[in-house]
């Protein structure tokens, strides 16, 4: 659709932006409208936006997606990707790939009572409450509501707003309340980390109390583009502030002995964690 000029153009400009919106979108004119509109995939090859994920090559991550994911994501997951499709930071959303995987643990687990960090427009939130029994609980932490309510319609119509607790604020704090009542303390069956990549180290000491033994964390995006494997020179300077966040979590989860781990190189990386006691 078409968008205010100011803002979209501030976006898509935006310095910390501009290395992942200009490989893939542009602003595209109509009379006086503007709109970011996706450039072809002849346009965006070779950019990290290439929708080949960590794969070898765009057509591999197309096959796995055609072949294995998308003949089985359920319609109102569907329907999310396609409305983030026009948010301007779309590439925030959970790839399908990583959430089927994240349906079969919560499905193993019986998972009943989760918690995610970072939901914007609520896929792998959606994804959660699909897959979860109907008496089952997410407590969902987002600073943002604006993006939350872009998927909360499909939420509804999809029957499951029952089973989340939408909290409107930064993560920490929430956990830190929740920590406050003995009664929180491993009761989580599973948690799904996806936010602000500076608090990961933060976020795990206490998921690690809030989480019981047995369940697992899942932290997202731990290849972070593949860059947790390059030099530090060859990184764009505009994601090196993460990526050394996430050298040094991969580091420490690599090192806690209260937890099994599994790298899975689906998306942009997943570490599975499992507490062991
Ligand atoms: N899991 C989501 C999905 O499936 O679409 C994607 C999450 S997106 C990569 C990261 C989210 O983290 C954003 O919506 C952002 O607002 C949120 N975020 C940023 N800082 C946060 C914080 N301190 N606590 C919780 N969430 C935060
Ligand atoms: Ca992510």
């Amino acid at each position: 659709g078409a968008h205010n000029f100011a803002a979209l153009k501030a976006v898509y400009e935006r310095p910390s932006l501009r290395w992942i919106l200009q490989p893939k979108m542009q602003l595209a004119f109509s009379g006086r409208k503007m709109t970011l509109q996706s450039k072809s995939s002849d346009e965006v090859e070779g950019s990290p936006f290439d929708h080949k994920g960590l794969l070898q090559s765009r057509e591999l991550y197309q096959y796995v997606l055609e072949t294995s994911v998308y003949p089985r994501e359920p319609a109102p997951l569907k329907e999310i990707r396609a409305i983030t499709e026009n948010h301007p930071y779309f590439f925030m959303g959970t790839s399908p790939d990583s959430g089927q995987l994240i349906a079969m643990l919560l499905d193993m687990l019986n998972a009943k009572n989760t918690i995610e960090l970072g939901v914007f427009t609520g896929y792998s939130l959606l994804l959660t409450a699909l897959t979860i029994p109907d008496d089952g609980k997410i407590l969902a932490i987002d600073p943002n509501l604006e993006s939350y309510e872009m998927g909360l319609p499909i939420i509804q119509k999809a029957c499951v707003e029952h089973k989340i607790d939408f909290k409107h604020s930064p993560a920490l704090p929430v956990l830190d309340k929740l920590l406050e009542d003995d009664d929180n303390k491993s009761s989580f069956d599973f948690a799904f980390v996806d936010a602000d990549k500076s608090n990961y180290g933060n976020y795990h000491e206490r998921l690690m109390q809030l989480v019981k033994v047995g369940g697992l964390i899942v932290y997202d995006n731990t290849l972070w583009y593949g860059s947790v494997g390059m030099p530090e020179e060859s990184v764009d300077k505009l994601i090196r502030p993460e990526r050394s966040y996430l050298l040094e979590l991969n580091k420490s989860l690599a090192a806690d002995t209260r937890i099994q781990i599994s790298q899975v190189p689906l998306g942009d990386g997943m570490t599975i964690c499992r507490r062991l006691f």
